[in-house]
Formats: C-alpha cells, structure tokens, sequence
C-alpha cells in the first residue's frame, strides 16, 4: 500500500481539542490493523518547545530520541500506543535553520530563496520522512493554530501542493471547527465554519471531512447546513459534543463511522475490523463510581494545568489501575513558601513535585517534601522533585539550612545537586540537557525493583543537574537507599527514603511513558501507599 496521509487543519478558534482529534482518529485506524503515526507542525519560530515557558506552551513533552516536543505528542503517544521520533514535530524555526543552513553551504547555487518553493519544500520533505522513519502506513499530519494566522500559511501551501504530488486517494483533508452557543436564543452557530471553510478553500484546500466541535448536542439540521453551506458529504460532517474523559474521543468518532468513510475513501483495503472491547472496558472504568484519593501536586505553574498534562494523566492512569478515583489538589509552591500554615497538605493521601526549572517556589516544595518525610505521607519526586528530596534530607542530616541543588545556590555548602562535568562548558540553551531515553539498573529489595518487577529499564530524562556522588555515603547513611543506578554506576537515576511508607523521586520523567490502560509502574506502587495511607 502506498502511504496514505491524512491533514489536519484547525478553524474558529484553538484550543478545541485538535492534538486529542488526531490522536483518537490514529486510534482508529491503529484498531483497523494499520500501522500509523501522527506529525504536528508548528507554526512558531522557536526550533523547539523546550527553550519556551510552561505558561507559554504547557508541558515540553519528551520522546524515546530525547526530542523536545508539543504536549500534542502526549495525546498521540497516549492514544496509539506507539513511540514518535523527532520528525513527529516540525517547527517553522526548524525549517527555516536548515533552508538558511543549506543557503550558507552554497546549495541552492546562486538562486533567490523564497517561502515558495523553498520553505514549502522543506516542509513536505519533512512531512515525508515521517514514514519513513517510523514505517507507518498512514500519517496523520495536524497543523497548529488555525486557518486564516499568518504564520501557518507555508504549512498549508504545503498540504495543498500534497495532494498534487500524492494523488487524491492518498491524501484526505479533515478540517475542524467550533460551533459556538448562543445563550440568549440557545443555538448553535455555523457560521464562523463557514467562514473558515471559506478561508480555507481560498488557499486551495477542499476539505474531505468536517468535525464540528461544540459543548452542546448538535442537531440534524444543523449538520444538513454545514454540509450544504460548505460542500461536503453529510456523512462527513461528524460532530462531536465535549465529553467526559478525553479517552471517549476514538469511540464517539467510531460510532459516527469516521473510520469506515476514511478508509474508503481514500481506498484502503480492510485489514481488521476494529475491537473496542478493553477500550470500552477502560471507558466504563473511567466512569465508575470509585472511593476517591486526594493528591497534592506542588508546582509553580498550577495556573495553567497543561504544564502538567502528562503528570496528571499517570495519576489518572495510576489510580484506574488501584480502583480509585484521584482528585488532585494543586498547591502553588510559591504561595507555599509563603505560607506558615501548611494544613493545606494535611487531608492529601499523598504528595507529589512534579519537574521544573529555576529558583521561584523551590522552598515550597522542599517545605512539602519536608511534611511528606516527617509525616509519612506516600510522596513521589520527578526529577526536580527527585533532587529536592534529596535536598531535603541534606538539610535535616547535616543540620545545614543550605544544603542545595547548585542551580538554586551556586554558593551552597552541600552542592547535594549538581552540574555533571560534560554539562559545565554548555552555554546553548536549546536541546543541550540530558535528553530522551537512559537504562537505570534497579537494585533489588527496594521499592522500585517491586514496583517494576524486573532489573533495567528505560526512562526518558529531561534535565542538566545531577546527584553529587561525592554525596552518596554520607546520603546513605542519613537513610537515603539508591535504588536505581545508570548500569555504569556512575548516575542515581531513583532515589527512596528507608522507613517510610514510599517516599521515592526519579531523575527522569517516568509520566511520559504512562499509558491509559498501562500505568506506569512507579505511578502505580506510589497510588497504592496514598490509598493505604487514605485508608489509615
Ligand atoms: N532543573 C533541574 C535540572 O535541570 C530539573 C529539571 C526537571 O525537573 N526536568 O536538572
């Protein structure tokens, strides 16, 4: 089969749930047997997300190649259970790098660069390397923003010139929208799909299906209009009602056979019919009712919730694997330091400090660490909340208020944290870190070895600081169990504390690799001593 790919574009507003659409139509077809990978571009000029702030982007998501990449590759990965590459996100800052790059070296040989052919080339040849990077059959590639910015239109020149040069049943163009709700008459509206439809036809792109997002039910007739007002068949006007879980997505677009009228259309041959039985069965778990568990998750950027996106859905993951709903609180590390009350983390079964970077709401996290340790509170660290933990207990056993990580204190007596020697001369910000997917050899009888139930795993890190080994005995001896090591012994990738129920912090970021029906291990030890210390 020749490689099908399927463009995605966005229209009225963002935010609309785009990254879960395309996530739950590679479900879709993943259920149909075809082997499938999901590609977002981004129209801003930054090489990377990972140089930009959480309150900017949300969460940097991490792949198994160590790519800093869109919270959309969360969803993707989440849904079709399948590890993306670098390739899976583009950026324009990342085309422009190589066109100026190619422009220095002398390859365009005298011509003037432009948008078109040059950047737009460059685009679809990046669009191309996704299949062949990940053998998929179909590529589902979703464009960021929506139609009519300025900044997405080389993107879309390049999906209108895909048609041309894949053929028509190769390449589908799904376009969608947001019906908005009128209070005063209680209706919908389909006007702005109009509009944007219209918008995006003046670019050259027909599209082949229309998802209608909308927060209330949408009519027959209403259907009946978008399909005549902006020309596509009534079986492709799908639309699709915000809904409970997130993971009902691949199910609600199934029942409206959105599947079924691709794979036709675009003249697949049927390898598998679809069975949506353990995905139901996840579903119906979502919705049962559960005892419930409170966790504190102590972060700075508690305003903006898709900075941590992929913590709160482990959690999420974690607590259907325990059989119990979790309810997470979250506590604003900054007003925490503030705060000389700290009866806000008393009623939480559990405690967790998700990663993060620079000084601000440092002390209120390790003033939550220090309450998880002296209380028995179930705490899970990540990352930053791994070398806080460490931090924490340095405090308490030397007696020493400054022991530190040196990015917070240069200065420190016990750099208990600290950069490794080949991160000293790195002064680039961007993709410079410890990045992607590292062997960590756990050591047996701890509490990670029982969580995983093997000896090495892979985990993807994100991070420039370390433990100081120069630290390790003394660290030991104040109770500190290292219980898993990079096989050359020479990096504390997990940490645990001896006689506490579960106090644990990892190095790396183990929420990237949590699956809905597949928590994460550690995720799902550390639930099972919040409900246990819920139900004390
Ligand atoms: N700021 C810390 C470091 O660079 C932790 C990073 C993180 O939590 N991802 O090592």
């Amino acid at each position: 089969m020749k490689t099908k790919y399927i463009f995605l574009t966005g229209g009225v507003l963002s935010s609309v749930g785009k990254g879960v659409t395309a996530a739950a139509l590679g479900r879709l077809l993943k259920e149909r047997g075809f082997k499938v990978a999901i590609q977002k571009l981004d129209p801003y000029i930054n090489v990377d997300p990972g140089t930009m702030s959480p309150y900017q982007h949300g969460e940097v998501f991490v792949l198994d190649d160590g790519a800093e990449t869109d919270l959309d590759l969360g969803h993707y990965e989440r849904f079709i259970d399948t590890s993306l590459n670098q390739v899976c996100n583009v950026t324009t800052g990342q085309v422009y790098e190589e066109v100026i790059m190619r422009e220095r070296r002398g390859d365009y040989l005298g011509g003037t660069i432009q948008v078109i052919p040059h950047i737009t080339d460059v685009i679809k040849q990046r669009i191309c390397m996704v299949p062949k990077t990940t053998g998929a059959e179909i590529v589902l590639v979703e464009v960021g923003g929506t139609v009519g910015d300025i900044e997405s239109l080389p993107f879309l020149e390049a999906f209108r010139q895909m048609k041309g040069d894949l053929g028509r049943k190769n390449s589908f163009y799904i376009h969608v929208t947001w019906l908005p709700y009128i209070g005063a008459t209680g209706e919908l509206k389909t006007k702005p799909t109009q509009h944007s439809v219209r918008e995006l036809r003046s670019i050259g792109i027909s599209p082949d299906m229309i998802i209608a997002r909308s927060d209330h039910p949408v009519e027959e007739e209403l259907l009946d209009k978008i399909s005549l007002f902006c020309d596509v068949e009534k079986k492709a006007v799908i639309p699709m009602e915000t809904t409970d879980t997130l993971y009902n997505i691949p199910l609600m677009l199934e029942d409206a056979s959105v599947g079924e009228f691709i794979i036709k259309k675009m003249k697949i041959k049927e390898r598998q019919s679809p069975s949506w039985d353990a995905w139901r069965e996840m579903i119906s778990d979502v919705r049962k009712k559960k005892p419930s568990v409170k966790v504190a998750v102590v972060g700075k950027y508690v305003e903006l919730l898709d900075a941590y996106m992929s913590v709160r859905e482990a959690l999420h993951h974690a607590g259907l694997a325990n059989g119990v709903d979790v309810e997470i609180s979250w506590i604003h590390s900054v007003k925490l330091e503030k705060e000389i009350d700290i009866s806000i983390l008393e009623d939480a079964g559990g405690i967790l400090v998700p990663g993060g970077f620079g000084k601000r709401g440092t002390e209120g996290k390790i003033k939550a660490i220090k309450y998880a340790r002296e209380n028995k509170v179930p705490y899970l660290g990540l990352c930053l909340g791994m070398q806080l933990m460490v931090a924490e207990l340095a405090r308490h056993h030397f007696s020493e208020k400054d022991a530190n990580s040196t990015e917070f204190n240069p200065s420190t007596t016990h750099p208990v944290i600290d950069l490794m020697p080949d991160q000293r001369d790195i002064t680039d910000k961007g993709g410079t870190m410890r990045l992607g997917l590292y062997p960590c050899q756990l050591q047996p009888d701890t509490l990670a070895a029982k969580a995983y139930q093997t000896e090495l795993v892979q985990e993807r890190h994100r991070h420039r600081f370390e433990l100081n080994n120069a630290y390790r005995d003394e660290l030991e001896e104040a109770g500190m169990i290292f219980s898993g090591l990079s096989p050359d012994n020479k990096l504390v990738e997990i940490a645990e504390l001896r006689d506490h129920p579960f106090m644990l912090g990892t190095q790396f970021h183990p929420e990237f690799l949590s699956r809905p029906y597949r928590a994460h291990p550690l995720f799902t030890a550390f639930l099972q001593a919040v409900v246990k210390h819920s139900n004390r």
